[in-house]
């Protein structure tokens, strides 16, 4: 892909007031930024964020997706729903819904079909515990996280995006160091070039405490085209200075 891209993730953050303050500094900070940036919010703020980010170069995502089309599923929102409030990209299968929600890889991979559906960009998020990678399993697990998301979806896996997010450095201060993190990423890449014929197109984001300080050693890396920011996005500073490391 051409351009990198950052995403923040506000997580249950936010309030009427912080986000205009926040994304009124986001928006004004952006200037000439050469990378694509977006953030995903709340659902309850995507409308405030329309309208605060309408013509700008913010774009705007939300951090969760049905697998279901419509119907009887309480409290759910649908792809074409996000879609009516100008979303661009859903997080799916980031480790806390995995974690806390039960989400399985088989329903990962039908919440990324329902978003490509509707034309909306899944960012795909696999990554390891720390268990995992220290027994060995890191390939594995997040091979198979890919996988699923893979199969399920066929020739459209080349207009997805695919965040690395070990779990065991999100929102702890932990980074994986750059080659750390490059190793995973190459693993990804690979598979995504053996699954299509377009790879290029495919976005692959780290995430996991990615700040200020350690953004541009790890944008530096060849398989590294962006980052998923959780607590960094929610200050403009340090959101900023991310944007600044990759735009160069
Ligand atoms: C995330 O939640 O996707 C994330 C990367 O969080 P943090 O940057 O806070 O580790």
């Amino acid at each position: 892909m051409s351009g990198k891209l950052i995403v923040g993730n506000w997580k249950m953050n936010g309030s009427l007031a912080a986000n205009q303050e926040l994304v009124r500094a986001v928006t004004t900070g952006l200037g000439t930024a050469t990378c694509k940036v977006a953030v995903c919010a709340p659902a309850v703020y995507l409308l405030q964020l329309q309208q605060l980010a309408a013509g700008s170069q913010l774009m705007w995502g939300a951090q969760d997706i049905s697998a279901h089309e419509q119907g009887a599923y309480t409290g759910e929102l649908s792809a074409a729903m996000l879609r009516e409030f100008g979303v661009r990209f859903a997080i799916v299968g980031h480790s806390e819904r995995r974690q806390y929600h039960g989400e399985t890889d088989a329903v990962v991979a039908t919440k990324a079909q329902r978003a490509l559906a509707a034309g909306i960009t899944p960012i795909v998020c696999v990554g390891e515990s720390l268990a995992e990678r220290e027994t060995g399993h890191t390939e594995e697990v997040v091979k198979r996280q890919l996988a699923a998301v893979i199969h399920t979806n066929g020739h459209c896996i080349s207009e997805i995006v695919v965040a690395y997010e070990p779990v065991w450095a999100i929102g702890t201060g932990k980074t994986a160091s750059p080659e750390q993190a490059q190793q995973v990423h190459a693993l990804l890449r690979a598979q995504l070039k053996a699954a299509t014929e377009h790879p290029e197109r495919i976005a692959l984001l780290y995430g996991g405490s990615m700040n200020a300080a350690n953004a541009a050693s790890l944008l530096a890396q060849n398989d590294i085209d962006g980052g998923l920011i959780g607590g960094a996005s929610l200050k403009s500073t340090d959101f900023l200075s991310i944007v600044a490391a990759a735009s160069h």
